[in-house]
């Protein structure tokens, strides 16, 4: 065989769904071959009758770039997009209409979800109307408000307007993200009866939280379906530490990246629909797609580990509870948002986009956020994080 042949069919290799499940045995993962099943698993997606697949695309990513990356993902079986009208402004949408101008017989197979961050239903109906421009596209499958951190955002005005414009056929489904205080949104969620869908941080730091998996099964009852985001364990604000490293050995003893291990234990929890992960390129689209083909379950120790691994490195990661140090501080400083946006920079390697939120926040408050005292506020934090630190870290890093 030629180098040329070679390389011909590895690609060819990599095409296929088995293809994909193969790569396993390539990092390392000590599955047997009855154990890399073919094909990506579904899920069904609370009581909505839809199944998706256990992995979706987080399309926060510029995806115009991207037509060959969602094309291998459509291969594999990763149907279920998420992106948001603000990500990339207004790129990542437009990408995904350039690949469903390019291939419209993949609509149907699609998934898609986008979000609107509008205060009101105005604002909501203009930005669904800029989306399914965007993507050309003559309805979303399900259609989220952006980021809500407080049940006192899902009111009756965003119910009818979700009824109306499911009956104009131009959204399936109706939900919200949430990052901070997400278990209050998503009990409060559970009791309305028109939340079809909920996407929220969860992982291995989140997965023992006794509130959260209260919400959780409130609403599994409810019939809500759940889709976990930040799996691998987002929210963390300092890397490269001892402790990762350790692990990743650890992890890597046993044939599994410590990346796909979180994975793992986040898809163990049935409520889970699927988790939604950026993959911006086709090694980290590989890597996850390789971990949902392994049916291979962590064990009890593995699991510990990831628990202990959390402990140690409690500090080092925000879970969004900002009502807890927000009403701690003077002034309106949003804690938990520039928490995430040290993550985008730091977690994410992404300081473009930390930058561009943190520049979103008004001059005034970021301008206060040097003269406060955040020492009530490191107090009252579960995670015991160096609050005063890392805002004054943010400001020098991203402002
Ligand atoms: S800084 Fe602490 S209290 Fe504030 S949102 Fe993060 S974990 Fe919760």
């Amino acid at each position: 065989m030629t180098d040329s042949n070679r390389i011909v069919s590895r690609r060819d290799f990599l095409k296929t769904a088995a293809g994909a499940a193969a790569m396993i045995g390539a990092i390392g993962n000590p599955a047997t071959a009855s154990q890399q099943q073919a094909g990506m698993p579904t899920r069904p997606f609370g009581r909505t009758g839809i199944d998706v697949p256990i992995l979706s695309f987080g399309g926060s990513l510029n995806t115009s770039l991207s037509t060959l990356l969602l094309k291998q993902a459509v291969k594999w079986g990763v149907t279920y997009w998420d992106t948001a009208n603000t990500y990339m402004g207004g790129r990542s949408e437009k990408g995904m209409g350039k690949y469903l101008e390019k291939y419209p017989a993949d609509r149907k197979r699609i998934f898609l979800v986008t979000k609107s961050h509008a205060w009101n239903t105005k604002g909501m109906s203009e930005d669904l109307n800029l989306s399914l421009d965007r993507m050309q596209t003559d309805y979303i499958d399900l259609y989220f408000i952006h980021s809500v951190s407080s049940s006192s955002e899902l009111t009756e005005d965003k119910k009818a307007w979700a009824e109306k414009k499911k009956a104009a056929g131009k959204i399936r489904l109706f939900g919200f993200s949430t990052h901070s205080n997400m278990a209050e949104c998503m009990l409060a969620a559970s009791g309305l009866g028109w939340i079809d869908g909920i996407m929220m941080r969860y992982n291995y730091r989140l997965m023992h939280a006794d509130d959260m998996q209260r919400a959780m099964d409130k609403c599994s009852q409810a019939g809500i379906g759940l889709t976990a985001m930040k799996s691998q364990g987002g929210g963390q604000v300092k890397t490269d530490t001892e402790s990762e490293l350790k692990l990743a050995g650890r992890f890597m003893k046993k044939g599994f990246t410590d990346a796909q291990a979180k994975l793992k234990a986040v898809w163990e929890h049935p409520n889970i629909a699927s988790i939604c992960t950026e993959m911006p390129n086709m090694t980290q689209l590989m890597s996850n797609v390789a971990a949902a083909m392994n049916r291979t379950t962590l064990s009890a120790r593995e699991v510990d580990l990831l628990r202990q691994y959390a402990r140690e490195t409690r500090s080092d990661c925000c879970i969004g509870c900002a009502a807890i140090c927000e009403s701690a501080v003077d002034g309106d400083i949003p804690i938990g948002d520039v928490m995430r946006y040290l993550m985008y920079a730091r977690c994410y390697g992404d300081r473009h986009r930390g930058r561009i939120h943190f520049q979103n926040i008004p001059l005034r408050i970021r301008r206060q956020m040097e003269g406060v005292d955040y020492g009530p506020a490191e107090q009252r934090c579960p995670q015991k994080m160096t609050i005063g630190k890392l805002m004054r870290e943010a400001l020098k890093e991203l402002g």
